[in-house]
């Protein structure tokens, strides 16, 4: 019998077995990297002259592998592939599209370290940071299959006399899915499988730093008997294909996760007709974020430069529910400062397939670049109190850097960085720093440090985010526990994880027949 929806444990690396699994299986995944994997259009392998090398960040010269490259021409013919496959995949029975998820999840619960270790090497996570990803993957597996039954049955109606009717969900079409690099396991693997359990088919376009996870995962579900056409794999660079993708007139919703730019101009074309287009395109987009922790003088002041140190730094600075912005009231900022830079000194920055390192390298050249270019700018907005120069090494590492002294209008505190960039804002008390952590166009994730039972409550209504923590880091939301999204520019607010999310992907039909 299928047991209730449960988290995934995470992995304890200080435990002797673990750390020995992880070990074996990054050795293992070494000794795979640089193969090749072309597209999968409907069930076919598809190869291209054209090809995307995906490296790893922590040794750039390294080729974790490589994938076919779609062009526009190829990016048709997926959609023609998902297309075909919807005719039948929409009548199979709920169920037996969510017997494929929990089997996947299985053979990944497996397969868990193995899949860890490529998140190391293509994604430059720490083991924990990669176990997390892996977990999540798990998850939103067993959670989606699960919620494709329940949202698959009968909805209630009112009974009216003379007649009878049916109310119930159906799925929408083609969608294309557009995951981002930072969470290269997890959030393709969720948005993909919530789309296809309800019944609908996948154009898959995944990050162009990351594609090799994302080829390994659908292997996985062919292994757990996903039929051809249902999930396409087509990588490509989305701004070659991207707009093809989304302008298509057989594609019926996009789901996409990345920055506000890409985001934003995703919205806007998918609400321009294109030629032949019998539908308005349904668009959830989940965006950036410039999250902020308040801190006030009646809280736990080490539990908060806990909570702001794992927050700025976990994965790098690189999760959309980042802290980014240390709001502290001007009492006790100074200690707050003290305790945050003393903390973030110990934290060890170099190549996270060594498990001492606790923080790897960013992304890629770009991003390298882009950090170190807004920490030229936070020199000039505040006081550089920790980092600033890149660490050791032929990869893209940025240690912890912390800018004290910063006004809330500076530019590192309103703009997306998405790197180890904490801007520290002094407030004068908890009313303005309220003000200051909504004065932001994003509204992703929030934390507040406090004991005073009133400015909790106040908080709960003012502080606008979507995801809002109280005396805890405002990263790590978990599946079903936190649904997750956020609000102004930083999306739709989907929710990804929770009770309303698959509904994204259905549209509700009413049958009513005269008796
Ligand atoms: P990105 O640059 O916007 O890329 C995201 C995806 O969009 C990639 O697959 C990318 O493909 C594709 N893309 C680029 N241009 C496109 C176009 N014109 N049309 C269609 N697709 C296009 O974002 P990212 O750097 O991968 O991810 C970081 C961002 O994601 C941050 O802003 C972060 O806050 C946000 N994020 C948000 C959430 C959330 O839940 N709100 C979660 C995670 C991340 P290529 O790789 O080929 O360019």
């Amino acid at each position: 019998m299928l047991t209730d929806f449960s988290n995934e444990p995470l992995l304890d690396f200080s435990n002797d077995t673990s750390r020995r699994l992880m070990a074996e299986a990054v050795e293992a995944v070494q000794s795979r990297l640089g193969a090749h994997y072309p597209l999968v259009l409907g069930g076919e392998r598809v190869d291209t002259r054209d090809r995307i090398r995906s490296v790893n960040p922590a040794q750039p010269d390294e080729t974790v592998g490589t994938v076919a490259k779609a062009d526009a021409a190829l990016a048709d013919r997926a959609i023609a592939e998902a297309e075909k496959a919807f005719v039948t995949w929409r009548r199979w029975d709920p169920a037996a599209r969510a017997r494929i998820l929990w089997r996947a999840a299985a053979a990944l619960r497996r397969r868990k370290f193995e899949f860890s270790a490529w998140l190391v090497f293509e994604a430059g996570k720490s083991w924990a940071e990669a176990d997390a990803d892996t977990a999540e993957a798990i998850d939103f597996l067993e959670f989606y299959g699960r919620e494709g039954v329940r949202w698959s049955r009968e909805q209630p109606a009112t009974r009216l006399p003379g007649e009878e009717n049916h109310v119930f969900y159906i799925p929408l079409g083609v969608g294309v899915v557009i995951p981002p690099w930072n969470f290269p396991l997890a959030i393709m693997a969720g948005m993909t499988t919530a789309a296809a359990v309800a019944g609908n088919t996948v154009v898959l376009k995944p990050a162009s730093v990351t594609p090799v996870v994302a080829a390994k995962f659908v292997e996985l579900l062919e292994e757990a008997g996903i039929p051809p056409g249902v999930v396409n794999f087509c990588p490509g660079s989305g701004g070659a294909i991207g707009d093809r993708l989304v302008q298509h007139p057989r594609t019926r919703f996009i789901s996409f996760t990345g920055s506000r730019d890409v985001g934003l101009r995703i919205w806007e074309l998918a609400a321009k007709r294109s030629p032949g287009q019998i539908w308005l395109k349904r668009v959830i987009a989940e965006m950036g974020g410039k999250d902020a922790i308040l801190v006030d003088e009646t809280a736990d002041l080490d539990a908060a430069a806990d909570g702001i140190v794992a927050s700025a730094f976990g994965y790098q600075g690189q999760k959309c529910s980042a802290c980014s912005r240390a709001i502290v009231v001007k009492s006790v900022y100074r200690d707050v400062v003290e305790r945050v830079v003393a903390r973030a000194k110990t934290i060890t920055v170099g190549p996270p397939r060594d498990p001492r390192n606790a923080m790897g390298p960013v992304i890629d050249q770009a991003a390298f670049d882009k950090i170190r270019e807004y920490i030229a700018v936070g020199r000039g907005e505040g006081n550089l109190v920790l980092g600033a120069k890149p660490a050791e090494g032929p990869g893209y590492f940025i240690p912890p850097t912390i800018v004290e002294g910063v006004a809330p209008a500076a530019r590192i505190a309103c703009e997306e960085i998405f790197g180890p960039v904490l801007a520290m804002i002094p407030a004068t008390d908890f009313g303005q720093g309220l003000e200051i952590a909504n004065a932001t166009e994003y509204g992703l994730t929030g934390a507040v440090f406090s004991r005073d039972r009133a400015r909790l409550e106040r908080a709960r209504e003012e502080f606008h985010c979507g995801n809002l923590y109280f005396n805890r880091k405002c990263t790590g939301a978990l599946v079903d526990v936190h649904p997750f999204g956020g609000f102004n520019m930083s999306g739709t607010d989907s929710k990804a994880g929770g009770r309303d999310y698959l509904g994204l992907f259905l549209q509700m039909k009413s049958v009513c027949e005269r008796l």
